[in-house]
C-alpha cells in the first residue's frame, strides 16, 4: 500500500518548491491508488503559525490536492499537527533512554563553543566530545530534578558507512565518521525534526518519503533513529531543487514564488499545476500541456530529473 505525505512547516506562504513536491506525492499516490497525508510540522513553536498552515491547506486545495486522512474536524479530515502529538515522541524518547541508545547531555552552550574553537583550531570539523555519554541515567534524573537543563543526544555510530537508496539519486553514502551524537531532545523539552519526522512517518506508515534534496543530509540521522528504536524505513527520493534562470538561489526577485501570489493575481490554476509538473519530471514524450489526471497516469518517480530545475517566471506570461 503507497502512503506518502507531504510535511510543511508553517513558517510561510506555500512557494513553488513545497507546491512541486506536494504535487509530486499526490500523483504519486493516486497512480498507486493510495493514500495522501498532510502534516503540518509546527514544533517549532516560535516560528510556526496557525494561519500559515490555513493559508498552506489553501494553496493546496487551490491547486486540486485534496489529503485522504486525517483527524475529523467538523465532518472533514484535518491535517495531522505534530505539536498536537508530543506524548508519542516523549514516550519513544524514553525508550531509547531507558535502553542506553540515547544520553543526556549536560552540556552548557559555553562548553560546546569551547570545543568548537579548539576544533577549528586544530582544522578538524567539529565534533561533541561525547563525554556526557557515561552518565548513568539515574544520576542523570537526579540532576535533572535538582533543576539543571539536558538535551537527550542519541549514541551514533563512530564508523562504518550509511547508505540512503534514493530512488532518484541512486545510493548515497555517507560516511558515519561525520556523524555527531546529535540532539533529539532540547532543553525546552521540545523534540527534534529529525526525531519527530522518524516516528510520525513510520506511525503513519508511510511508504515512500517524496521531500526536497535539501533534506537528504538529514536522511542517513533519521535511518540511525529507525536503526535505534527497531524500525523499518520507508523507501526515499529526494527531488532537486528548483533555481533561478540565473541559477542563483530563487528570491523575490525572480517574481512570483508563491501558491498564494499565483491565485491572487489571477493565474489560472491549470496553468500553474502543468508549469509545476513539468519542473524537473516528463511524462517521456515531448510535451508542453499536461493537466493533473493525465500527469497521475504517466507519473513516476524515476523519470525525475536529478539536476535542479530552472524556474522561470516569464515562461508563465503567455497564460
Ligand atoms: N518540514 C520540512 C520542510 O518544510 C519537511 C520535512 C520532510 O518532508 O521530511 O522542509
Amino acid at each position: 500500500m503507497v502512503r506518502v505525505r507531504f510535511a510543511p512547516s508553517p513558517t510561510g506562504q506555500l512557494h513553488i518548491g513545497g507546491a512541486r513536491t506536494a504535487l509530486f506525492n499526490y500523483l504519486f499516490a493516486k497512480k498507486h491508488n493510495g493514500k495522501f497525508i498532510l502534516r503540518i510540522e509546527d514544533t517549532d513553536l516560535e516560528r510556526s503559525r496557525e494561519e500559515w498552515a490555513e493559508g498552506i491547506m489553501r494553496s493546496l486545495r487551490w491547486l486540486g490536492i485534496e489529503w485522504d486522512e486525517g483527524p475529523d474536524i467538523g465532518g472533514e479530515f484535518g491535517p495531522y499537527f505534530q505539536s498536537q502529538r508530543k506524548d508519542i515522541y516523549m514516550e519513544y524518547i524514553n525508550k531509547l533512554l531507558e535502553e542506553g541508545k540515547a544520553y543526556y547531555c549536560f552540556c552548557s552552550q559555553e562548553e560546546i563553543e569551547k570545543e568548537r574553537e579548539i576544533a577549528k583550531q586544530n582544522k578538524v570539523s567539529y565534533k561533541y566530545s561525547k563525554k556526557c555519554r557515561n552518565i548513568s541515567l539515574e544520576e542523570a534524573k537526579r540532576r535533572i530534578k535538582n533543576g539543571e537543563k539536558a538535551v537527550v543526544r542519541i549514541k551514533a555510530p563512530q564508523d562504518g558507512v550509511t547508505v540512503v537508496h534514493d530512488i532518484i539519486r541512486g545510493d548515497v553514502e555517507f560516511s558515519n565518521d561525520q556523524l555527531d551524537d546529535f540532539i533529539i531532545l532540547k532543553s525546552d523539552g521540545n523534540p527534534t525534526y529529525n526525531f519527530v519526522c522518524v516516528v510520525d512517518d513510520y506511525f503513519m506508515k508511510i511508504s515512500h518519503v517524496i521531500r526536497a534534496e535539501e533534506h537528504l543530509s538529514n536522511t542517513p540521522k533519521q535511518l540511525i533513529i529507525y536503526q535505534a528504536l527497531n524500525l523499518t524505513p520507508p523507501q526515499f527520493a529526494h527531488v532537486p531543487m528548483i533555481l533561478a534562470p540565473d541559477r542563483s538561489k530563487l528570491s523575490k526577485r525572480h517574481g512570483a514564488t508563491s501558491v498564494e501570489e499565483f491565485f491572487e493575481n489571477g493565474y489560472l490554476k491549470e496553468a500553474i499545476v502543468n508549469y509545476l509538473l513539468l519542473l524537473g519530471w516528463s511524462p517521456g514524450e515531448d510535451r508542453t500541456i499536461i493537466g493533473l489526471d493525465e500527469a497521475i497516469e504517466k507519473f513516476e518517480l524515476e523519470k525525475v530529473s536529478k539536476n535542479a530545475a530552472i524556474y522561470d517566471i516569464n515562461k508563465l506570461t503567455w497564460i
